[in-house]
């Protein structure tokens, strides 16, 4: 990455509210103060490509807590963090019957938000 990338990423970061999901109960606002890149690779190309959402302390600290885990939607952005304890989805990383790692996140195309169909889900 370059230097004009890095300073316009944080010229973002700084104007910007977290874009994540802080559920029902809590509607306000919260100052970004990083962002998460998710690299996304283009169908049928080598090209790799990328999105940055801005988040807060809280949702960072949540990206590295191992009690839970953000399901995040890339076609209509929204996300929603849920606790793997409760949890029905798989998130742990597995080789043969080993569990060698767990995910911090799921990526979807498609949630009950935007679409009636999973188009598919992604670990990260
Ligand atoms: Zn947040
Ligand atoms: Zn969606």
């Amino acid at each position: 990455m370059d230097n004009i990338t890095v300073l316009e990423i944080a010229v973002d970061i700084i104007d910007s509210d977290c874009q994540l999901n802080h559920g029902l109960k809590d509607l306000e606002k919260h100052k970004a103060i990083d962002s998460l890149v998710i690299p996304l690779k283009k169908k049928d190309s080598e090209e790799e490509d990328c999105i940055s959402i801005p988040v807060c302390e809280s949702c960072r600290d949540g990206l590295f807590d191992p009690c839970w885990i953000l399901l995040f939607c890339l076609d209509c952005l929204s996300s929603q963090w849920v606790s793997k304890e409760l949890s029905k989805l798989d998130y742990t990383k597995k080789e043969g019957s080993q569990i060698v790692a767990e995910y911090d996140m799921i990526l979807l195309r498609g949630c009950p938000k935007c679409s009636t169909k999973l188009q598919g889900i992604y670990y990260l």
